[in-house]
């Protein structure tokens, strides 16, 4: 006998990524008093903030994360597994609402995808008086599981589902089905609150979606391939125009595009063009493309221009959720090659991804062909050096296309053209044509799928976006109109602490614009790093709740320990660092402004940090600056989206230097003065110490005096007034140090009072005849060096007539 069953769906809150095709059958959604839920006002951002104060576990590095999903370790790339095996709880199905005992209760767990290694599966409930009765298992059919419990008049009361336990890969897992949402209840000849007797099947006054499971003398039939088909043959009291609209929308399909090359790995190049620049362009056209399509969310491996591992790129598309996986390339050989040409998967070891990857690799040759360039077909490459799958069947050559297919989804790469072949390349010059091919992979892609370019109503994207692992924050991105009456509900809860009911919900009602964001704050969940998982679901007015999309988000609450030291207490040489604590799968690099507080920012420079370890740093050298005083050094993380995170304000200081100028010895006698600069404070040393003196207020007579260095380590020089033209009165003295930094500047100034030097002429009748005179020039030496000195005799009577040298 056939036997059918209505059973109460608890919610589908799934406690983790959900990787693959996820077939929602029905959800619940607990409008519980207490869940705190805030509504959506036009374009306000909202946040489901949280009540818990508790602080606790902010941070607590040496805790033993090994078995926490999204503990990522540096550098790594494909790591963390645990992701795709944690499977989730669909629903939980009771078969009796109401037993009379003695009598055997049945219930249903829909667990995972029917592929996972489950063993000693264990279903406990609770009884409202706190004993604890485990089931008995039953059987396995996929993913359902079926345990039942004979009760004697005994066990009277009214139980709650508990603890759903297994054993995968040798770790034991317990699901606390309260904690998740999972509200199922019966009466053992009792009747629970809420229950209407007589009305065991279903009970209509719950708020509760119902769904159908069927139990044929023990034997399961899948209920969540294809529920919508066994809800319409049942006998339930669940009315047919329940069922209506109750239309199960699988998710966005999952696009990743992958742009070849990148940061150091230019790829080819050839006639001006080089590969990793038109393999970006190629991407984003082709991203901008096909989210013009409903039903499809599209990543990229890089959307600037990095170095990305080919691992790496694959593991990103897993982590995902990737349906397909799209590598973006141009070809180079010989001049004379040309065209289109696809690579796919070969049939080994998985023949639906091989089959599928070829359709796909297919639809996008066509559209690429029909661009004009020419077809060189779609081609599979076997492992060249013998390498096998597990299975033992021969690999395929290139490694995206076989870490694609070990991670479930098929990989090709698409060689568009070749940048050797001079039509081609004079195609790719064209920015117009890139945009085509773009357009044309896009399209290739929504053929693939089958996408359409729904407008309005039909058309939903989500995504995450803004991702800030250092601000804790993340925002979900929905774009989809919504019609009066209906909602969005989003639940977003962390896998380390599960669902808090009292900060799950999101409601966002129907405002003006298509888009909503709403920001979440890891700190509203308990500071919880590693996956969260988003769900969202839409409401129609009938309070029929459809699971749109799951996505998740892997947070790593990153925090930075930012430094800047002297490297060598000269204040030459300026070492700023950045040390990340749990490096973000965002994080592109680390960035440091720097500029002194003098005249703005007219000497700002940025730094990009060089990476070792998880520590970023640079050198700032105060020669590149040649300023005194404070200087600002900003340090930021530049996320793959181009968003730059400030994470702190540091700042250092290069002192002036100082030193004493004093006029020592003033020699009337000579024309000489002897200045000495002593008490030098600098830091980074001395370069140099110039004297520029002058006497005339138009500098007529400046000299510039390069100071020697003396032995009790100040410096001296001796002005001559020989250098200022015999100028006599006061002479301006100042000081200059050029310092360790070839940073000049004045320290000091004085004056000094200057006079000729007394040299003077003497005429002597030296006979006492009148005769002959003698005429001496005395102290001449004051002058210096003289060569040869000059005397002019003439008589007054007459002028000069009679002027003799
Ligand atoms: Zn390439």
């Amino acid at each position: 006998m056939k036997r059918k069953i209505a059973v109460f769906l608890s919610a589908l809150m799934l406690w983790s990524t959900v990787a693959g095709s996820v077939n929602v059958a029905a959800a619940e959604v607990q409008e519980n008093s207490n869940t705190t839920v805030e509504t959506q006002n036009d374009n306000e951002d909202i946040n489901t903030i949280s009540q818990d104060d508790s602080g606790v576990n902010y941070e607590n590095e040496n805790s033993d994360t090994q078995n926490q999903v999204g503990n990522v370790e540096e550098n790594s790339t494909l790591t963390d597994n645990s992701n795709e095996e944690q499977p989730v709880i669909n629903y939980l199905a009771v078969d009796q609402g109401y037993l009379q005992s003695p009598g055997e209760q049945q219930v249903v767990v829909s667990f995972g995808k029917g592929t996972e290694n489950i063993e000693q599966p264990r279903l406990s409930f609770q009884k409202s008086d706190g004993t604890v009765t485990e089931f008995a298992f039953g059987k396995k059919d996929a993913e359902l599981f079926l345990f039942s419990y004979d009760f004697s008049a005994e066990e009277k009361g009214v139980y709650s589902a508990k603890t759903f336990t297994y054993i995968l890969n040798g770790v034991e897992n317990s699901v606390d089905l309260e904690a998740i949402g999972v509200n199922a209840k019966f009466g053992v000849d009792e009747v629970y609150e809420g229950y209407e007797a007589g009305n065991s099947d279903t009970n209509a006054e719950q708020a509760v979606e119902a769904s159908v499971v069927d139990v044929e003398s023990g034997k399961l039939v899948s209920a969540s391939t294809d529920i919508a088909s066994t809800l319409s043959e049942t006998e339930s009291a669940i009315s047919a125009e329940s069922l209506e609209g109750r239309t199960v929308r699988s998710r966005n399909k999952v696009v990743v595009l992958d742009p070849g090359h990148g940061g150091s790995d230019g790829g080819a190049a050839a006639n001006g063009l080089v590969e990793k620049n038109l393999t970006l362009k190629i991407a984003q056209y082709c991203k901008e493309e096909l989210e013009k399509y409903s039903g499809v969310t599209v990543y990229m491996t890089r959307s600037t221009d990095v170095a990305v591992g080919l691992e790496e790129r694959v593991q990103m598309a897993k982590n995902w959720g990737a349906d397909v996986f799209v590598s973006i390339h141009m070809n180079s050989a010989s001049p004379a090659a040309t065209g289109a040409e696809v690579w796919y998967p070969n049939s080994s070891y998985n023949s639906e991804i091989h089959n599928n990857g070829q359709k796909l690799a297919s639809d996008i040759e066509n559209e690429l062909v029909s661009l004009g360039l020419a077809n060189r077909g779609v081609k599979i490459r076997n492992s060249e050096s013998g390498s096998k799958y597990s299975d033992g069947s021969i690999a395929d050559y290139y490694s995206v296309i076989r870490n694609s297919k070990l991670a479930g989804f098929p990989g090709i790469i698409v060689e568009h053209a070749f940048l050797t072949n001079s039509a081609d390349a004079e195609k790719l010059k064209q920015e117009s044509f890139i945009k085509k091919v773009g357009i044309a992979d896009a399209t290739g892609i929504a053929k693939y799928f089958n996408l359409s370019k729904e407008e309005d109503s039909g058309k939903f994207t989500a995504s995450v976006i803004k991702k800030n692992d250092f601000a804790r924050t993340f925002t979900v991105k929905i774009n989809g109109k919504l019609s009066d009456g209906e909602s969005y509900r989003v639940a977003v809860w962390s896998n380390k602490n599960g669902q808090d009911p009292n900060n799950l919900w999101t409601i966002v009602n129907k405002q003006s614009g298509n888009d909503v964001e709403i920001n979440y704050n890891t700190t509203n969940y308990k500071n919880a790093d590693g996956i969260y998982n988003i769900h969202i679901y839409k409401c129609d007015k009938n309070e029929k709740v459809t699971c749109v999309q799951t996505m998740t988000c892997n947070m790593y609450n990153s925090s930075a320990n930012c430094k800047v030291q002297d490297t060598t207490g000269e204040e030459k040489n300026f070492k700023a660092s950045a040390k990340i604590t749990n490096v973000p799968d965002t994080l592109n690099r680390i960035q440091f402004a720097v500029w002194s507080d003098q005249n703005g920012q007219d000497d700002l420079n940025w730094y990009t940090g060089t990476k070792s370890g998880n520590v970023w740093s640079t050198n700032i050298a105060v020669k590149n600056y040649k300023r005194y005083g404070k200087y600002n050094v900003h340090a930021y993380a530049v996320l793959n989206d181009g968003t730059s995170v400030f994470l702190k304000a540091m700042s250092f200081n290069v002192t002036k230097p100082t030193a004493k100028l004093t006029v020592e010895k003033q020699n009337g006698s000579n024309g000489t003065a002897e200045v000495t600069i002593s008490n030098i404070q600098s830091k980074s040393g001395i370069n140099s110490v110039l004297v520029p003196v002058w006497s005339q207020g138009n500098q007529s007579d400046l000299v510039w005096y390069t100071a020697q260095k003396q032995s009790n380590g100040s410096y001296k020089i001796t002005i001559d007034m020989g250098n200022h033209n015999y100028n006599e009165g006061t002479y301006r003295i100042a000081c200059y140090i050029v310092d360790g930094n070839g940073i000049q500047t004045g320290i000091a100034s004085t004056t000094c009072e200057m006079k000729l030097p007394n040299a003077y002429l003497n005429v002597k009748d030296t006979a006492g005849t009148e005769k002959e005179f003698q005429v001496t020039l005395g102290n001449a030496s004051a002058y210096g060096n003289i060569r040869q000195v000059q005397f002019a005799v003439w008589s007054v009577q007459g002028g000069q007539d009679d002027l003799i040298w």
